[in-house]
């Protein structure tokens, strides 16, 4: 049904120019899930988000609620209600928190409910409304992923394409990271399809999980069949 097939991805060939990255990815994601992208170094998981968000061109199918998004550009895909926030998390260093959480709403001119919604940001990440008008380079690993979040979420996303969000941060920051993103994913009902290497981390808060492998799905399944693959356990999960 359409909430079952709400971001389809079928046949999805991408990369840079010669070099070829993705050989006909297919996946679903039904409206309101979180769906993890596991894999090794390379596999391509990166440029399939990119794909995703119009940032890289691709061929074959992406549909997000029945539209088509191969070969838009990534402002309409944004304006379609995608929100990427990017390994390294694009952040606008010399920017204050409040400059780049007002940047993620640039897609929108209802200027109360933006306020109301930097509030809402504030609320799931407190620590920011402390900072407001600091210089988000001056911040931690850890308050800038939550930056770039808060900006992604700006966008008031119908899809959250996180890459990676656990790179570089401290253990506890990066727990702490990951139930926000399944508080807003529970309390917004945002879509979330996250790549992320702590596959652990990842199957916590997903209901299905992908691995990509040189640019092909391997293993599809919940994330309890995930779990139980003996293959990805060894791989991704450092246990058998
Ligand atoms: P990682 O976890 O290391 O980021 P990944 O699964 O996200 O890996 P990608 O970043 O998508 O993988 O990279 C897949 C392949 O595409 C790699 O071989 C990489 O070298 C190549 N690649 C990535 N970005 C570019 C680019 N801008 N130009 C050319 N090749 C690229």
């Amino acid at each position: 049904d359409k909430d079952e097939e709400f971001l389809v991805v079928r046949d999805l060939y991408a990369g840079y120019g010669d070099a070829k990255v993705l050989h006909g990815v297919s996946l679903t994601v039904a409206r309101g899930e979180v769906c993890a992208i596991l894999g090794p170094n390379g596999a391509g998981k990166t440029t399939l988000l990119r794909a995703l968000c119009g940032m890289v061109k691709g061929r074959g199918v992406i549909r997000l609620d029945g539209a088509d998004l191969v070969g838009r550009s990534p402002d309409t895909v944004a304006r379609l209600g995608v929100a990427h926030v990017p390994e390294g998390r694009g952040t606008f260093m010399p920017l204050t928190v409040e400059e780049n959480l007002r940047l993620g709403a640039f897609t929108r001119r209802d200027r109360k409910a933006v306020e109301e919604d930097l509030e809402r940001v504030y609320g799931y990440f407190p620590v920011l409304k402390q900072r407001l008008k600091q210089a988000a380079g001056s911040l931690s690993g850890g308050e800038q992923q939550m930056v770039a979040l808060g900006r992604a979420l700006m966008l008031r996303p119908r899809v959250l394409l996180l890459d990676e969000p656990s790179l570089g941060l401290a253990p506890l920051v990066t727990r702490e990271l990951f139930g926000i993103v399944q508080a807003i994913n529970e309390q917004e009902r945002t879509t979330v399809v996250v790549v992320e290497q702590n596959a652990h981390l990842a199957l916590g808060i997903a209901r299905h999980a992908h691995v990509l492998e040189t640019g092909r799905i391997v293993l599809s399944g919940t994330a309890a069949d995930i779990r139980a693959d003996e293959q990805v356990a060894q791989s991704y999960l450092g246990y058998r």
